[in-house]
């Protein structure tokens, strides 16, 4: 069993970490400040992802991306994650279920999304599908050659940003037949209703749209007919594992703010680290983060070993589940530590705290990564988890 980084991987994160403290973290308050990161900032950051060779890091180099492993996206994801305000999403990647397209779409899509020249949504969830996705009621019917898809789309998070949105809908009403499409911007029959406020000040917006008759050519289904549900579930994994990194990047942030600030703090004629009451606090922000960044990494290396894709399925599950939950309470402990400070907007911290909140809910509730770490327990035996293969 070797546990070391190899120097590529170690490299990659600190390239990760100084692009953040260079960058990304210096737009922090005026994303917060101005609600999002504002329109003047965005090519500037856009320029810079690839300047610093961090453009389309999910992605094979075929297909225009950086041939990363798993692993290596993991480590910069990590540092991507002590940033507020989503300013990570500025490092884009393109959605995996994209790969699957034809060869006209991953030249069409694909390619330019991994060099930063175009940007894609992802919209499934709907007023009345969250967490199940057989309530979708957008749907895709054939009408003179054409798809022509009608529906509303909720909480498409950066459409603002993008020129494509990929729409889940299902395919003559049938629950049956989720199918993806390509919808290209501008797009008259696509109607941008509202972009809501949310707990957190992204970098881009969360919209609410409804699709009024959307006419489509067959190039613009993504994959096969019926097929938009595995495709996304492959999605899945993925943005668990990136939403774990990025949870447990926010904790190290929150624990290494909290710390320094019980040295240097004095109350009662000494730094408050040297009250059990706060060290213990610091005690458990420790170990809490030691047992998520090592299940993070596994989950890595599995994927990286090629095991089998219901098992990494149930992993990544798991391991959205712990370090979102993680993140929670070891942020929650660092904004007690930093006393007032922490609750001032201006502190990373207070930032932190509001953006990890939203990482129990996306790509999978919190309750239903329960729900399939425990269909995998009745399946497949605790085993699955107790193990070590
Ligand atoms: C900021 C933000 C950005 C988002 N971005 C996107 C995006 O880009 N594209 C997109 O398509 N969606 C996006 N979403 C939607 C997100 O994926 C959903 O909010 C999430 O899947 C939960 O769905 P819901 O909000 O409808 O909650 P519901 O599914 O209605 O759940 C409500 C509650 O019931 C619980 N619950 C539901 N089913 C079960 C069950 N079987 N067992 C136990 N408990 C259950 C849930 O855990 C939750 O506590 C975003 C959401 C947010 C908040």
């Amino acid at each position: 069993m070797d546990l070391h980084f190899s120097p590529r991987e170690l490299e990659l994160a600190s390239r990760g970490r100084d692009f953040c403290d260079q960058v990304l973290i210096p737009l922090e308050l005026v994303a917060d400040e101005h609600g999002e990161l504002p329109m003047d900032r965005r090519d500037a950051v856009k320029q810079a992802v690839r300047e610093w060779g961090l453009a389309g890091i999910n992605h094979s180099k075929e297909h225009g991306g950086l041939g990363l492993t798993m692993t290596e996206q993991t480590v910069i994801e990590e540092q991507l994650g002590r940033v507020t305000n989503g300013l990570w999403s500025c490092v884009w990647r393109p959605p995996v279920s994209l790969k699957f397209g034809s060869q006209q779409q991953i030249t069409e899509y694909l390619e330019p999304s991994c060099h930063g020249h175009r940007r894609g949504c992802f919209a499934i969830t709907e007023a009345d599908a969250g967490s199940d996705p057989r309530r979708v009621k957008t749907r895709a019917v054939k009408q003179g050659g054409k798809w022509v898809v009608t529906g509303e789309k909720w909480f498409v998070t950066s459409y603002n940003a993008s020129d494509f949105v990929i729409v889940h809908a299902h395919v003559d009403d049938d629950p049956d037949k989720p199918t993806l499409f390509l919808v290209d911007k501008p797009n008259s029959s696509i109607n941008h209703l509202r972009s809501p406020k949310f707990m957190h000040n992204f970098a881009f917006d969360h919209a609410e749209l409804r699709l009024e008759g959307v006419e489509l050519d067959e190039s613009k289904v993504l994959g096969e007919i019926g097929q938009g549900l595995e495709l996304t579930k492959d999605w899945f994994v993925e943005a668990r594992l990136q939403i774990a990194s990025h949870s447990l990047g926010a904790a190290i942030r929150a624990a290494e703010i909290a710390n320094d600030y019980a040295t240097q703090r004095h109350q009662f004629g000494r730094a408050i680290r040297e009250f059990q009451g706060v060290e213990f606090m610091l005690a458990d922000m420790a170990v809490e983060i030691f047992a998520a960044k090592s299940m993070l990494y596994r989950v890595a290396w599995e994927i990286d070993q090629g095991l089998d894709r219901k098992r990494v399925h149930a992993h990544a599950s798991a391991l959205k589940l712990y370090c979102s939950e993680v993140a929670g309470r070891v942020i929650d402990k660092a904004l007690q530590v930093l006393g007032g400070r922490g609750y001032m907007r201006e502190n990373p911290v207070e930032r932190l705290y509001r953006d990890i909140r939203v990482d129990r809910i996306w790509e999978g509730t919190s309750e239903i990564q329960r729900v399939v770490v425990a269909g995998q327990i009745r399946k497949r035996g605790m085993e699955l988890f107790s193990g070590w293969a």
